[in-house]
């Protein structure tokens, strides 16, 4: 398995063993590819050091809120340097405050609304302006969305309205940065148990429900997702751009 060999990426949004870029980055680096890391914050430090750090000593880890634009330019002219050029980069991060993900959305404050959208979506084109210049051979971004995007997900709320412009700033972003062989692209995912998702009222049952009315009868796993993403950042994929991939176990496709 060496379709990402010579690859170098970066990863943003790992918080634990269970964050769903922890299994693409996994994934990624057992295909061969050179993998930085940033975390948000003191708080996760300790965790993706412990993580990252299984992949060798000199990983690079930095730290990056991704509504810092400060911190973004940090991150890259740092990775620059070091790796010299970039291939890949996972967006995985996502926030709301939380009671914007219980109740009704109809009383999103105004406060929520901006921030779930600086974090969960204007972030993606921060990073892709960041990282093109370095993607000097082309390169994959690869972003994290969930169905409420586009049907009502009781208690998502303003998270589908963020994921709903981030899916459409992967479109725009694909235009954009397509000749220059950059493909930008997201992976909607089934539900699966991690910190961000535990966030949102009533999780456990929706992923029951997907269990009960997905054509494959369960839920998805985190090495799955991990494959789309290495498929995507290689050169299988090399003609796609702008898509929204579903990785549900068919859920998307039920009318009810
Ligand atoms: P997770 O492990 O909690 O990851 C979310 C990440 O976003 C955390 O590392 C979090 O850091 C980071 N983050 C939040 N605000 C940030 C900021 N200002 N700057 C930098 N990082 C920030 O949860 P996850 O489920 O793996 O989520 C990853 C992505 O998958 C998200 O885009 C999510 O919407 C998407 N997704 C998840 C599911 C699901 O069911 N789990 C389904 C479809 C799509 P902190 O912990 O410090 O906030």
């Amino acid at each position: 398995m060496s379709q990402l060999a010579g690859k170098l990426g970066i990863v943003f949004g790992v918080a634990n063993k269970r964050s769903i870029a922890w299994a693409i980055a996994q994934a990624w680096h057992r295909a061969g590819a050179r993998l930085a890391f940033t975390y948000q914050g003191e708080r996760l430090k300790e965790n993706v050091e412990e993580l990252a750090g299984t992949f060798g000593a000199d990983t690079i880890i930095l730290p990056c809120d991704v509504t810092k634009d400060d911190e973004i330019a940090r991150v890259f002219a740092e990775v620059g340097a070091k790796f010299g050029k970039l291939n890949l980069l996972l967006h995985s991060v996502a926030f709301a405050p939380k009671d914007a993900l219980e109740g009704e959305f109809v009383n999103t404050s105004r406060e929520a609304f901006r921030v779930a959208h600086d974090v969960s979506a204007y972030s993606l084109v921060a990073l892709a302006r960041g990282a093109a210049p370095f993607m000097t051979d082309g390169g994959s971004i690869v972003a994290m969305t969930y169905y409420g995007a586009e049907k009502v997900v009781p208690h998502y709320n303003v998270m589908g309205v963020a994921k709903a412009a981030l899916e459409a700033s992967t479109r725009y972003l694909a235009y954009d940065l397509g000749p220059r062989k950059i493909r930008v692209n997201c992976i909607s995912a089934g539900p699966v148990n991690t910190l961000a998702a535990r966030g949102i009222a009533g999780f456990t049952d929706m992923l029951k429900h997907y269990e009960a009315h997905a054509p494959l009868k369960r839920n998805v796993l985190p090495d799955e997702l991990g494959a789309t993403g290495t498929f995507l950042a290689s050169d299988g994929a090399a003609a796609i751009t702008g898509q929204v991939l579903y990785v549900d176990c068919g859920y998307q496709i039920m009318g009810m």
